[in-house]
């Protein structure tokens, strides 16, 4: 197929909620592209016999559909737009060629060339003085030289996703990266917030924006990863409710070896690294090897999750306290260290992290404790992505509640007067 010469291309933006789109392949490139098609709303067909934590995490959510077998003739069927992202040339040149036939735009992750369609480098511009936020959206031909003319608009438009300010100046720069590395640090672990690509923080971003290596969680806004350079390297840290853990030795030694050799590290993890996310183990193991480490607080799910329902964590008069516990062991377990009969004398806010699993016997626990039956509850699923869902009740239905949110998604429970608030105050989703 023509290439399109010195034809550039035309460049449209696809509005893809509700519409079928096909992937094919579950590898690195799969799990660098799938997420930001998840977050515009895509129902994305995963074909693929395997696929990386990362990706069958999305499909245990609920997110995507994985179909685990190889590619056959009228996949595409159906299909508005697809991937072409497997290792092997000659699949994705038969997906290319079914797509063409069928007339259904194409892009092969392995031949620009032989692409109907090319991905542009794309990032999203935050509002400014007088400005809308916008997406930003750069094709050149070159993949790489389409990521530095978007890196250059960004910084010139948005300052605040330049280099952090203590920007080590002095870096040969093998890429337009380097300038930006944070002067006198190694490692960075930073709060990703509860995984909307526009709610980590300024410095979490622009830490990740340098970073020659990530390594993510499941959790983290994997979003984001679809813009980085090329050449970066993204390590899948997932770490799956079912097991099949990366264990994490193992990320702290990927960490380690790669910030031995020079590169700096992106540690990205989801919510705040310090709220029942490990960061302090990671921390440790950094220091213990004598790497320079900064941690970057985020935006924890623990406050965002009930704030993008509408519930206020506190509200005077209705909450004077808020206590994020873990759920991930039922009360009545051993191994809980969580004194539930004291919570549920609280009159406040209570945030289950962990717990959709074991809502049903933590409902029972607080009242057993002397919490009203007819608290109000929520639990609130995949908060800050398109698919986020809430459901409400009273204490006593906690475990029902919880067992009809989709399995495996990352979901939290709120308990308290605040959760029966007029939701339909404010708007407090942010708009996708
Ligand atoms: N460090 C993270 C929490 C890690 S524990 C933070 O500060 O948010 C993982 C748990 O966080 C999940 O089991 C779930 O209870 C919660 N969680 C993370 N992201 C979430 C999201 N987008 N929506 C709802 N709950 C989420």
């Amino acid at each position: 197929m023509d290439a399109g010469g010195e034809v550039p291309p035309y460049l449209v933006g696809l509005r893809l909620r509700h519409r079928r789109v096909l992937v094919v392949g579950g590898g690195r490139v799969a799990a660098r592209r799938v997420p930001r098609l998840v977050e515009a709303g895509a129902r994305v067909d995963l074909v693929a016999p395997e696929v990386t934590p990362a990706l069958e995490g999305l499909a245990d959510a609920g997110r995507l559909r994985w179909l685990q077998r190889g590619y056959r003739g009228g996949d595409v069927d159906g299909a508005w737009y697809v991937l072409a992202a497997s290792d092997s040339p000659a699949v994705n040149a038969a997906v290319a060629d079914e797509a063409e036939t069928a007339r259904v735009f194409c892009v092969r992750a392995d031949d620009g060339a032989a692409s109907s369609a090319w991905t542009p480098a794309v990032a999203d511009l935050p509002a400014g003085p007088g400005r809308p936020a916008a997406r930003v959206a750069v094709s050149s031909g070159q993949p790489a030289t389409s990521a530095r003319i978007r890196d250059q608009v960004l910084a010139a438009l948005a300052p605040e996703h330049g280099p952090v300010p203590e920007a080590d100046a002095s870096q040969a720069a093998p890429s337009g990266r380097a300038h930006r590395r944070p002067a006198g640090i190694d490692v960075a672990l930073v709060g990703g917030g509860p995984g909307a690509g526009d709610l980590i923080t300024v410095r979490g971003l622009r830490m990740l924006r340098a970073a020659d290596v990530v390594v993510a969680d499941r959790l983290a806004p994997t979003g984001l990863l679809d813009d980085l350079d090329h050449d970066v390297v993204v390590i899948d840290a997932a770490k799956l409710p079912r097991g099949r853990a990366m264990a994490q030795e193992a990320i702290n030694a990927a960490m380690i070896e790669h910030a031995r050799a020079g590169r700096f590290v992106v540690r990205l993890k989801g919510g705040d690294p310090y709220v029942f996310g490990r960061g302090y183990e990671e921390l440790q193991a950094c220091v213990a090897a004598d790497l320079r480490v900064e941690v970057v607080p985020g935006i924890t799910s623990a406050l965002a999750g009930p704030a993008l329902a509408g519930i206020p964590a506190t509200h005077r008069g209705l909450a004077q306290e808020v206590v994020v516990v873990t759920g991930h062991v039922p009360p009545a377990d051993e191994r809980s260290r969580v004194d539930w009969a004291a919570l549920a004398r609280l009159h406040g806010t209570v945030v289950v992290l962990m717990g959709l699993a074991n809502a049903a016997a933590i409902g029972a626990a607080l009242v057993r404790g002397g919490r009203a039956q007819d608290t109000p509850v929520a639990v609130v699923a995949d908060a800050s992505h398109a698919d986020q869902q809430v459901l409400r009740g009273r204490l006593d239905q906690l475990g029902e509640l919880a067992a009809r949110l989709p399995a495996h998604a990352p979901g939290l429970l709120v308990i308290g007067s605040v959760v029966g608030l007029d939701r339909r105050a404010g708007r407090h989703r942010p708009a996708t």
